[in-house]
């Protein structure tokens, strides 16, 4: 053991002069070395470096050569008992083994590392943070019946005149809604119970034909639908989803003057050929991007 610790340590020395040597190497001439000629002394500094390198090396291998092969492998507690395996194909367990201890060991420093950057996400979209006292029974916004789903989306359908309403459940439980608003623009809204999990955007002549995820051709739609995104997470609310449902698609309504009201800051209809594409969560106020 005495030795195997002796050639770690010198193993350890070589890697310490190896890193000088490129640290020298990569800071190249320094002011120490001074003005005139200094391109020798640097030169000098690097065979210096070079030739303890050599020294390491040489003790290196000299104790590694000393050592001697362990006589059994090295045990860990009850896996021992594997020597005793009869069979063939099983005998390699003992490295597989031991491959898998590390395995662990560096899932078990990834799952701390990434628990604490989730921690510090405060955008939570469930509730299933142990912390939180008040906390309501899971599943409280994911299962609801279709036909609650469906009078919550009538009602909000019958309190806008422009907006028409069209749900289909393709996947047995969850919705799609397939909203038009006037002939100004279509959405799509993917939902998962009753929480919005995906808005699509597209221009009034567009259409979605299957593929209910890919952007509109329009740029301007293409800017409303990153908008509805922010505006998707603002109303959304585990305790009163079907209000943030109902939030949201008055806000989505109000694009119905998505092109006929100008910005409520500039006053101007188009700003860098844009119409007013944001509006405002509270007050539903029609702005530019820039203006907001
Ligand atoms: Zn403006």
């Amino acid at each position: 053991m005495d030795q195997l610790h002796s050639a770690l340590n010198s193993l350890k020395l070589l890697r310490t002069n190896v890193g000088q040597i490129f640290e020298s190497l990569g800071g190249g001439i320094r002011i120490e070395h001074g003005e005139e000629h200094g391109d020798n002394k640097f030169l000098h500094e690097l065979q210096e470096l070079l030739t303890t390198t050599n020294g390491y090396l040489r003790d290196l291998e000299s104790t590694v050569n000393s050592l001697s092969t362990p006589p059994a492998p090295l045990t860990l507690g009850n896996t021992s008992f594997l020597v005793q395996e009869l069979s063939q194909d099983r005998q390699a367990l003992y490295s597989q083994l031991v491959n898998s201890y590390k395995w662990i060991d560096k899932v078990h420093d990834y799952g701390t590392i990434a628990a604490t950057v989730l921690h510090a996400n405060s955008l939570k979209r469930s509730y299933n943070s142990n912390s939180n006292k008040r906390r309501r029974p899971l599943g409280s916004c994911h299962n609801i019946p279709p036909s609650h789903f469906d009078s919550v989306l009538t009602n909000i359908e019958r309190s806008f005149n422009d907006m028409t309403i069209n749900i289909t459940r393709p996947h047995a439980t969850n919705a799609i809604v397939h909203i038009t608003l006037g002939h100004v623009l279509k959405a799509v809204l993917i939902f998962k119970g009753i929480m919005i999990e995906w808005v699509t955007v597209k221009g009034y002549d567009e259409t979605f034909d299957d593929d209910l995820w890919a952007e509109s051709r329009h740029q301007v739609f293409r800017k409303v639908q990153d908008h509805t995104h922010s505006a998707m997470l603002h109303f959304y609310s585990p305790t009163l989803p079907d209000l943030a449902v109902k939030f949201f698609m008055a806000w989505l309504n109000s694009y119905l003057k998505l092109f006929s009201e100008p910005c409520k800051k500039c006053g101007n209809y188009l700003l860098n050929s844009y119409p007013p594409t944001w509006r405002d969560f509270r007050l539903l106020e029609p702005f530019h991007e820039e203006c907001k």
